[in-house]
């Protein structure tokens, strides 16, 4: 691959098997020649933030290093959720799998389809910890990952997964 970017991307699921899910969709991200995995965080489980009344989440991050463009990262993204029944309905209501697009190198982008870094990502701890827990040193829009997750209003509401 040349010309590669560093991306972060956020996974989310509190249907189904999400342990499974998590699993299976991070090798679908990453069973692309232009796609490779750079790290993968803990798995947290998540009280839900916004939304209707459902159930716990689990998330988690990974870095992958890629040289499709944004808009085929995301592409990328949408139809790995497919994969796993991904349906929309309500808007946060309970999902098989989200993958969100956290950051794609250094590019901000103001596009509502693509919006960069992902809008509300600096102040979900559900993005954050798992983000902190694989990279320390990580920043976001020149702030630590780790202070703005201690900062997250939903740092509470967030745990360890202990299952396997
Ligand atoms: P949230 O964006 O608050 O996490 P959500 O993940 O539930 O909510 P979705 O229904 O999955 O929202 O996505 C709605 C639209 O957001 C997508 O169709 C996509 O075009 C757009 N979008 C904008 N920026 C991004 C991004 N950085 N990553 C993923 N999707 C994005
Ligand atoms: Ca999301
Ligand atoms: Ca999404």
């Amino acid at each position: 691959m040349t010309g590669t970017v560093r991306c972060i991307l956020a996974l989310g699921s509190n249907l189904g098997e999400s342990r499974d899910t998590l699993s299976l969709a991070v090798a679908d991200l990453v069973n692309s020649p232009r796609v490779r995995l750079r790290g993968i965080s803990p798995i947290a489980r998540t009280k839900p933030v916004g939304g209707p009344e459902q159930p716990d989440y689990l998330n988690m991050v990974i870095e992958i290093e890629t040289d499709l463009g944004p808009y085929e990262l995301l592409e990328h993204c949408q139809a790995v959720e497919n994969k796993h029944q991904r349906v929309r309905t309500v808007r946060w209501g309970p999902r098989t799998l989200d993958v969100d697009i956290i950051t794609y190198g250094d590019l901000v982008s103001d596009d509502e389809k693509l919006t960069l870094p992902h809008p509300r990502a600096a102040e979900r701890a559900f993005v954050l910890q798992p983000w902190a827990w694989m990279d320390a040193s990580a920043t976001l829009s020149g702030r630590p990952v780790v202070e703005l997750a201690a900062e997250a209003e939903d740092l509470s509401g967030l745990a360890p997964f202990e299952g396997v």
